[in-house]
This record gives structure tokens, C-alpha cells and sequence, in this order.
């Protein structure tokens, strides 16, 4: 069984399913198996809540400031199983907890989840990835297609109302023209933006 807790550096990972409506081109899930202390992030199934539970329980975290949900795959996909272990971290440890997403839970879930996912969660980072929804598609080749771009741009706008910290961020694989679009895209919704380096 894969690790469903990680660390990597100083941070702490929940990697609770590997499902992703997305391909991106970018994805670090195709440099390998493992990151961090993990020797792989693919799970052969699906962690149940009992093992993700079993799972907060056998590791300590007394000690880390954050807990992000991370893994080899979009938390929002696990979406029952995102909140109950959300909810019991926060029942367990005074820690705050950040959700890495691609922003496409509404459509994954067909219903608004930002209020969801606002009642434990303390950060929430949405990847941009891109200034329009044709670009959207070319990098991150979503199975819901161009609509993908409007629904992640109307999920940031939910979470600023339930999530303290809402923010995007992009991988520097598009120009620098389109950096500064999305940039301005953000300053637009009041969000910030953070460009990372493209690591193979
Ligand atoms: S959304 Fe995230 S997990 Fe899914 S393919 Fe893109 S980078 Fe990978």
C-alpha cells in the first residue's frame, strides 16, 4: 500500500487518492513512483476513511504547523473521504491544513464544495495553470474540457467566502506574457498568485 501520509522537506503530505480529471503536461506524478519519504504515492486501490483514519493515527504530528493535501492526485476527487479526515485532524491536533487542488471540484462532484471543505480547511491553493480556457485545456487537458477554466475561476471565488487564505498558483511552463495575464486575472479576484519553477 502506497503512503497515504508523506513528508517532504519540513512538510507534511495526505495523498488519499490518485484520481485526477486531468492529464497536465507539467505533472510531477510522471517523474516517479515516490517523493519525499514516500517510496511510492500510487495506491493499488483506493484508501478507504478507515485506513486514512488508521493512517492519522499512526503518525504523529504534534510538531508540524501544516498538513497539506497532496498526492498523486486531486483531493477533491475523495471528497468524503477529504472532509472526514479533515475534520479529524482538526478533532486530533491544533495544526492547520492547506487543500492542493485543481480547482475542478464542483465538476468532479457536481455540486458547489467550497462551503464543504471550508469547515476544516485553513488554505486552500488552486492551480491556475494558465490565462484562458483554451490554454487550460492545451496544458491540463481536463476531461471536462474548456468549461474546466470558468469552473475553476468561479470555485476560487467561492472559497474566498468560507477560506481564510485562498490563493493560485501556476508552473512557469507558459511565457512570460502569460504569466502577467494571470497575474492580472488574479489581482482581478483579489487572490494571490504563485509562479513555481518547472521541476523535472
Ligand atoms: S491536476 Fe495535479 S495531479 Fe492532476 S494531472 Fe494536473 S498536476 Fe497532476
Amino acid at each position: 500500500m502506497a503512503d497515504i501520509i508523506y513528508t517532504y522537506g519540513d512538510k507534511v503530505y495526505m495523498n488519499i487518492t490518485n484520481r485526477c480529471p486531468c492529464r497536465c503536461s507539467f505533472c510531477i506524478r510522471s517523474n516517479g513512483e515516490g517523493l519525499g519519504s514516500a517510496e511510492t504515492l500510487w495506491h493499488e486501490r483506493e484508501p478507504s476513511a478507515e485506513e486514512i483514519i488508521a493512517a492519522i493515527d499512526g503518525f504523529d504530528l504534534s510538531g508540524f504547523q501544516e498538513i497539506a493535501f497532496c498526492g498523486y492526485g486531486e483531493p477533491l476527487c475523495a471528497l468524503d473521504n477529504l472532509v472526514k479526515a479533515g475534520n479529524y485532524i482538526k478533532s486530533k491536533y491544533d495544526i492547520q491544513i492547506r487543500i492542493n487542488t485543481n480547482g475542478l471540484g464542483d465538476l468532479i462532484n457536481n455540486k458547489s464544495c467550497a462551503k464543504i471543505i471550508g469547515g476544516f480547511t485553513d488554505t486552500v491553493s488552486i492551480s491556475l495553470n494558465a490565462p484562458n480556457p483554451q490554454r487550460y485545456v492545451e496544458l491540463s487537458r481536463p476531461s471536462f474540457g474548456e468549461k474546466s477554466f470558468d469552473a475553476i475561476i468561479e470555485f476560487a471565488k467561492e472559497c474566498k467566502k468560507f477560506i481564510r487564505t485562498v490563493r493560485f498558483s501556476l508552473v512557469n511552463v507558459i511565457s512570460e506574457q502569460e504569466i502577467e495575464e494571470c497575474r492580472k486575472l488574479a489581482r482581478d479576484l483579489d487572490i494571490p498568485l504563485r509562479v513555481r519553477e518547472y521541476t523535472k
